[in-house]
């Protein structure tokens, strides 16, 4: 026998009964993003390897261990999109976007890290990312903070916790990180063994580290706070004002930092307890030094990434409304006359009543077959035309969840019935 096939490790399948909240989650986004002034940028799901190792960085677990690379046809080395922001900044170069001008852009779709799968951790997952170009000043890290929280709000998830650091300027951060590298050399015994190879490729990571033994010395470490200059204080002190101002309330986290290189001045996480231990739904931060690092005019940069597995997740703990996708009605039709003539109806129905959601009923059968599949469906109202109710150029109109008596009903009537039964 054939072998069984089945879905790649890690990535998965999004059912019809399971796709209501993802259509919600991006109807509501689009809405939020569009209220702020930004506008969607669609990009491939495939890049050159070489973008990845540039923007994310060659010493960054992303690239290191998780990339889906490989070597088309063409001999070139390709990745499977890892991540959004690099792919957002290329085409930005590629199109002439980002010189000497302010871009407010979003975007979506499926990425792609060869993870060990767990729940919340999947090798095929998606985000959503927003990204705001050329402008320096704080106040558009608040901005997009404020996005994130007005996305919650709109979606109606609560429970967030907002962390919040500052890793400053590159040249601020590289005298804390020969302080911390100092500091972590006199523990690197007790260190596990990635922090160890890490202390001579990307020392900040190790801030990050998830092993106990790890964090225990990180606890005693430098505070990277300790060590902003007064250029990178004052940034930071505004955010806290602009943030403080529109009532979002936030952490600070010191040993919050982003893996990436490219990093500078505000990072961020929205955090939850109520998913364990992926407990991130939100990342981002200031990247002024990405554009460069990729080949563009220097740029400042500021954005997040939400996981959308992650906040589908809690919107389902949560138990927050999702507007559900049943058909409102199933159209039940038997009899030589009425087969064509339902056809026809069902067709004017969608017509003049956009919003509505109507099975035809094919395939035959009897009544109660039929009706089987209208219950099953979901559907709240049966339209029932035997060949009696054709010749009467009527229908019947019966409730499937108890909502009042059967009625007949002339075709004419029937669109301004159906849309004060629906509320269309
Ligand atoms: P984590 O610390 O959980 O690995 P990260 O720092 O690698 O997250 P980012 O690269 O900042 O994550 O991606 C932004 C968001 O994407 C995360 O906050 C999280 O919600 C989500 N995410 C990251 N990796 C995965 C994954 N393998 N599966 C599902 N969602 C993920
Ligand atoms: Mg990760």
């Amino acid at each position: 026998m054939a072998q069984k096939l089945q879905a790649v490790r890690g990535m998965n399948d999004v059912l019809p009964a399971g796709a209501a909240p993802w259509q919600h989650l991006h109807a509501v986004a689009a809405e939020v993003f569009a209220a702020y002034g930004y506008g969607e940028l669609r990009l491939p799901v495939v890049e050159r390897t070489e973008l990845f190792k540039r923007a994310v960085g060659e010493v960054t677990d992303v690239v290191e261990k998780e990339m889906y690379s490989f070597v088309d046809r063409g001999g070139e080395s390709l990745s499977l999109r890892p991540e959004l922001t690099a792919g957002v900044v290329r085409a930005g170069i590629e199109h002439g976007l980002l010189y000497n001008q302010q871009q407010r852009v979003w975007c979506t779709g499926p990425v792609f890290r060869y993870e060990r799968p767990q729940a919340g951790r999947y090798r095929q997952f998606h985000q959503l990312d927003v990204e705001a170009f050329g402008i320096a000043t704080p106040d558009v890290d608040v901005e997009v903070i404020a996005i994130a929280a007005a996305l919650w709000r709109r979606l109606g998830v609560s429970g967030f916790t907002l962390q919040l650091n500052s890793l400053g300027t590159p040249e601020s951060r590289l005298g804390y990180r020969a302080a911390l590298v100092e500091y972590l050399g006199r523990h690197e015994a007790s260190l596990d063994e990635d922090s160890r190879r890490r202390l001579g490729t990307n020392p900040l990571r190790v801030l990050d580290s998830k092993v106990p033994a790890t964090r225990e010395i990180v606890a005693g470490a430098p505070q990277l706070l300790d060590h902003l200059d007064a250029a990178s204080r004052t940034h930071f002190e505004a955010v806290q004002r602009g943030l403080a101002d529109l009532g979002i309330a936030y952490t600070i986290n010191q040993r919050l930092v982003r893996g990436l290189d490219y990093y500078t001045h505000t990072v961020f996480e929205w955090t939850t307890t109520q998913l364990g231990a992926q407990d991130a739904v939100c990342a981002g931060g200031r990247y002024d030094g990405l554009v460069e690092q990729l080949g563009g005019p220097a740029t400042p940069g500021v954005g997040f990434g939400v996981g959308i597995e992650r906040l589908i997740a809690l919107m389902a703990l949560q138990e927050v409304p999702v507007p559900g996708k049943a058909p409102h009605v199933y159209f039940c039709r038997f009899g030589s006359h009425s087969e064509a003539a339902a056809a026809r109806l069902a067709e004017e129905l969608r017509r003049q009543l956009p919003g509505l959601r109507l099975v035809l009923n094919a395939g035959g059968g009897g009544i109660k077959p039929q009706l089987k599949r209208a219950d099953g469906c979901g559907a709240r109202y049966a339209l029932i035309m035997g060949d009696d109710e054709a010749a009467q150029s009527a229908v019947q109109v019966k409730s499937l969840r108890g909502e009042g008596e059967p009625f007949t009903c002339p075709w004419h009537e029937l669109p301004a019935r159906l849309a004060g039964l629906l509320g269309l």
